[in-house]
This record gives structure tokens, C-alpha cells and sequence, in this order.
């Protein structure tokens, strides 16, 4: 999997009209090449569910995936973007809307899970991962300038401070450092190593 931290689901079809020289790594790691190994392989289709504001709930979208194939290796390789969780249906947007509407003041799991037409068990889940996540998303703002406090802010100020930047945050100082996805939701990358691509020229 390659992910590329300058695209996001709206602009994919950039990706997908592509046919350039691509600038992305192999991420096999047992593979030794370097410059420029990937060409362009196939496409498949997968569906990412996106956060509807204005009707307040989940839309599913379905969009296409560039696979890349390395000349070296032969190891095929799907291009991801930022705003896609790996292994994960959620949209990066899609999930921050539902733990907002969880922890909004007033609100509840259940109330939002009737609103939203959501399980509980989903949004739980939902709920488990962002503080899973906190230590991550301190760091994010700090880099991205949204929290200049001594202290680390409280977990309840994480989500409206991160929103004060919409997602998927392209230019983000946080994925320009680090190359990974904030919510990696996969405990061990061992059996299946991510490479992080950069941008396309
Ligand atoms: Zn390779």
C-alpha cells in the first residue's frame, strides 16, 4: 500500500489520469529499487463511506484505485490517500463527524446513533480508536500549530481543536514529518510494512 499525503478522494481522478513517471518507493521492503520503479497495473473499485453535513449522516461512495506494479519486484501496490483510514471504510472526515456528534455536549451514543442511522457498536468502536489515538493527535496539532499550549490540551478539547482545520488537511506539516497515516488501524504492520509515498511531480 502507498499512501500519498497531497491527495485526497476529491482529487483521485489525478491520480487515476496520471501517466507520468511516478515518484513513490516500492514498498516491498525485501525489494532494492529505488529511483522510479512503479508503472501503472490496474484498477479496482472500493467504497468509502463519507460524511454527509448536510443531511447530518453517512453516504457511500465508490471510487476507483490506481494499483501500481514495481518493474523490479513485481510486488503490486494500491495508492491510497490521506483522507482514507487503511483497512478501514471510514473516511477520515466521516469518522471525526461521528466522535464529534458523540461527544458533542447533550449528546450521546445511542442519540447519535439514531440520528446518524448508526450502530452503537460502530460508533463505540469509533470512540475506542480516537483515544487510542490522543497521544497522536496532540503531536498533530502541535505540528500543525492548532494547540501552542505548555500543557497537552484535554481529550475532550482534541476534536474541536482539530477541526478548527478542516480535513483532510493536504500541506500538513504532521504527514510532510512523519509519512504515516494519523489513525493507522492495525496494530502490527508486520506481517503487511507500509511505505509512505510523496508527492507526484
Ligand atoms: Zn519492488
Amino acid at each position: 500500500m502507498i499512501i500519498d499525503f497531497t491527495h485526497s478522494f476529491k482529487d483521485y481522478h489525478e491520480i487515476l489520469d496520471f501517466y507520468g513517471v511516478w515518484d513513490y518507493e516500492c514498498p516491498n521492503p525485501e525489494c532494492g529499487a529505488k529511483q522510479h520503479p512503479m508503472r501503472r497495473h490496474a484498477r479496482y473499485e472500493r467504497s468509502l463511506v463519507m460524511w454527509d453535513a448536510d443531511a447530518g449522516r453517512l453516504k457511500e461512495e465508490r471510487m476507483e484505485i490506481l494499483r501500481l506494479k514495481c518493474c523490479s519486484c513485481g510486488s503490486t501496490h494500491a495508492v491510497l490517500t490521506m483522507d482514507v483510514i487503511p483497512f478501514f471504510a471510514y473516511s477520515i472526515q466521516a469518522f471525526l463527524a461521528l466522535v464529534s456528534l458523540c461527544m458533542a455536549e447533550k449528546s450521546s451514543v445511542p442519540q447519535t446513533g439514531e440520528k446518524a442511522d448508526v450502530s452503537c457498536q460502530l460508533l463505540y468502536r469509533f470512540l475506542l480508536i480516537f483515544h487510542e489515538y490522543a497521544e497522536k493527535l496532540m503531536l498533530f496539532l502541535r505540528m500543525e500549530t492548532l494547540w501552542e499550549g505548555e500543557r497537552n490540551p484535554l481529550e475532550s478539547q482534541i476534536l474541536p481543536l482539530l477541526l478548527g482545520k478542516s480535513p483532510p488537511w493536504p500541506q500538513s506539516c504532521f504527514f510532510q514529518k512523519f509519512r504515516s497515516p494519523i489513525f493507522l488501524h492495525r496494530k502490527s504492520t508486520v506481517s503487511y510494512p507500509l511505505r509512505f509515498g510523496s508527492a507526484m511531480p
